[in-house]
């Protein structure tokens, strides 16, 4: 078993921190953004500089999953005063809206290039069991629902064929003029995780929201992976 979900366990939680969920995903072969805990401004300053500007600082805390509305993330950082600034701003915002939470500190991340922002998740159906969906990002699957859905273990067809079935599909071609996805990329994530979920049963839901699509790949840019009761 992986060492993250065995050192959650001993913790007696079940939420993975977006650290240790992009841990995982590394584990399992899936790109992420650089990610490292700052427990302090300064630490928070000293790991900007050694990653490079611009960066992104977002609330690192076992409660709270939802980061934006706890005004938990800051992005576009570019100099050790805006960092400064967007870390006492975080914590001001924080424990205003989530009195009562355990906090770390924040998390350091290298800011991503903007891409077709995609979703992959994975829930657990009672008499399927886990289950994959992919969709893409946003107003996509908050107002129009367009995401697909496939049982695990899935093969290279299935892949495929969930990709193109979403009305979105077109934006990832390509469509006037944006960059389009590497599909061929998408398809091998969705493969990854089916190959892990079937032989990680700890696992009960995972949310890879948002997944950056680039040309040449695509990075895990927020990740949030919850286990079983009784892992
Ligand atoms: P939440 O917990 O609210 O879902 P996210 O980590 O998804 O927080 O961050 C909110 C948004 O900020 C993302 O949807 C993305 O657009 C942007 N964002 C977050 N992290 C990065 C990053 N490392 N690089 C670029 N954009 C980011
Ligand atoms: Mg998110």
């Amino acid at each position: 078993m992986s060492r993250i979900i065995e050192e959650t366990k001993k913790s007696k939680r079940t939420v993975l921190t977006e650290i240790e969920s992009k841990q995982l995903l590394k584990e399992i072969g899936i790109k992420t953004t650089e990610i490292e805990l700052a427990a302090s401004e300064n630490e928070a300053i000293t790991i900007s500089q050694k990653m490079g500007f611009p960066v992104v600082l977002k609330i690192a805390s076992p409660d709270i999953s939802h980061k934006s509305d706890a005004g938990g993330v800051k992005v576009g950082l570019k100099t050790k005063e805006d960092v400064s600034k967007a870390y006492k701003d975080i914590m001001t915002s924080v424990k205003q809206k989530c009195p009562g939470a355990k906090i770390e500190g924040v998390s350091v991340q290298n800011m991503a290039k903007p891409g077709t922002e995609v979703i992959i998740g994975m829930t657990k159906d009672p008499q399927f069991g886990p289950v994959l969906m992919f969709g893409l990002g946003g107003v996509w699957v908050e107002v129009l629902k367009d995401v697909s859905f496939r049982i695990v273990p899935l093969t290279r067809r299935d892949a495929q064929e969930m990709i193109k079935e979403i009305k979105g599909y077109k934006l990832l071609e390509g469509f006037r003029g944006s960059e389009p996805a590497n599909i061929g990329m998408l398809e091998e994530m969705l493969l990854k995780i089916s190959d892990y979920m079937e032989k990680t049963p700890e696992i009960k839901e995972m949310d890879i929201n948002p997944i950056f699509a680039y040309k040449d790949g695509a990075v895990a840019v927020d990740a949030r992976v919850v286990l079983e009761n009784d892992a």
